[in-house]
């Protein structure tokens, strides 16, 4: 199992964690803390992808709050 951490706005993928060490730490529990609930899927095979906002996508949303509202919400 993997966990996949995703930009919601541009579908790029930030990071990978690799699946045991992460989850033997106990990362996954972090990652559910530090991360909305709603902002983590599991699919089928049982990998994680955490979707957050990259770099790029932020600063894109602090210039205009509403660029990615109509494009993205709504999918
Ligand atoms: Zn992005």
């Amino acid at each position: 199992m993997a966990i996949r951490v995703k930009c919601r706005h541009c579908k790029t993928e930030m990071g990978h964690i690799p699946d045991r060490t992460a989850l033997q730490h106990g990362q996954v529990k972090q990652l559910k803390e530090e991360f909305a609930e709603e902002f983590i899927t599991q699919d089928e095979k049982g990998s994680l992808t955490i979707t957050s906002t990259c770099e790029h996508c932020e600063k894109t949303l602090q210039n205009n709050p509403n660029y990615y509202e109509m494009k993205n919400w709504i999918q």
